[in-house]
């Protein structure tokens, strides 16, 4: 009995168990929970009545609950792919089309890509991805000319080349998307002041850089050193300063109120990385350059945030930020713990769960 009572009370402790009461959809894919009575397994939203924590046990992969003899579940077919993945794939084929078509094609086009009525498809494509189409289809084009005017030939071809039809127009816009002149972007940044921070994100280490005209680069990586040396040899005539605690202070606080670990999972790292940009860029564009600490007193809440008064999600995040390194360290003691045998590799997994962010 008592073996009993101490195995219900670790599934309760789990966070996992959590997700599973909660049937959260969000927890999906991450892990695979089975059911010792009834020798099935399920994903964590599955909508049948809840076991006992005591009949339960959490497997990290489908192929784990398999072999551990259960079978999967007719309700929630862990065995298929979930809505989110089978969502997740049909947006990335929008997004290759997009990247790939010389004029973005219309709402309805891409749409039918999808095999989705306009309005499903431009709120599913929001859902996935956290941008609209059209906002993804404008940082691919930004990304393009951005890579364009880093090569030789005319300013004009590259405005031309990476899709953009009217010059006019892109000279309008190039402070907003290049931080400067194509002019002064085709030649390293001269004469240019280019403030540049390097911070982590759900995606890797992340590198924003801003002239007094407006942000120049956004760059993720795996090695915050290369990003470096990327900003300097894409502006090898800039004043490039880093260091500023300022500007540090503002892209982390932008940087974490977008910031959605959750958001597209399922989608392809560059997918994933052009939307993130996105938000990103349009996040710090509503900041005017030379606005540093003002804005953290101002109160204004960029990004998917509403004003700071009532925003809890602004407050949370800065408080989840905090968290996700207690949490990392927890994760890491786990780890070391397991090295020498002490804890079960169940306890690590349901440590990873909780140190992973959530949105
Ligand atoms: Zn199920």
């Amino acid at each position: 009995m008592n073996a009993v009572l101490k195995q219900a009370d670790i599934i309760e402790r789990d966070p996992r168990w959590q997700a599973i009461r909660t049937r959260d959809a969000r927890a999906d894919g991450r892990f695979y929970y089975s059911v010792k009575t009834t020798g099935v397994y399920c994903r964590p939203s599955c909508g049948a009545r809840p076991a006992r924590p005591e009949n339960i046990a959490f497997h990290a992969t489908r192929a784990a609950a398999e072999r551990a003899g259960f079978r999967p579940c007719k309700r929630c077919k862990p065995d298929q792919p979930s809505l989110a993945e089978t969502n997740a794939a049909k947006i990335t084929a929008v997004c290759r089309l997009i990247e790939t078509a010389t004029e973005t094609p219309n709402l309805a086009a891409l749409a039918a890509q999808a095999q989705m009525s306009v309005y499903h498809f431009h709120r599913t494509f929001k859902a996935v991805t956290g941008v609209t189409p059209r906002a993804y289809a404008a940082e691919h084009r930004a990304q393009r000319v951005r890579a364009q005017l880093g090569r030789a030939g005319s300013v004009t071809d590259a405005i031309f080349d990476a899709g953009y039809n009217s010059n006019a127009r892109f000279y309008e816009n190039s402070n907003a998307l290049l931080g400067m002149t194509p002019r002064a972007f085709r030649h390293g940044g001269a004469d240019a002041q280019i403030r540049f921070a390097i911070g982590q994100c759900s995606l890797g280490a992340i590198l924003v850089a801003r002239s007094d005209k407006g942000i120049c680069a956004i760059e993720f990586g795996d090695d915050p050193d290369a990003l470096a040396r990327a900003l300097q040899d894409r502006f090898p005539n800039a004043q490039l300063i880093g260091g500023d605690a300022e500007f540090e202070r503002l892209v982390a606080k932008v940087v974490g109120f977008i910031e959605a670990p959750q958001l597209g999972l399922n989608l392809p790292l560059d997918v994933r990385g052009t939307a993130f940009q996105q938000r990103v860029w349009d996040a710090l564009r509503k900041i005017p350059a030379g606005v540093t600490a003002s804005y953290s007193e101002s109160g204004e809440c960029v990004g998917r945030c509403h004003p700071m008064p009532s925003c809890g999600a602004q407050r949370s995040r800065v408080v989840g930020l905090s968290l996700g390194r207690g949490a990392q360290a927890r994760v890491a003691r786990a780890r070391d713990a397991r090295v020498k045998g002490a804890t079960a590799g169940s306890e690590m997994e349901a440590a990873e769960y909780a140190a992973a962010p959530r949105n």
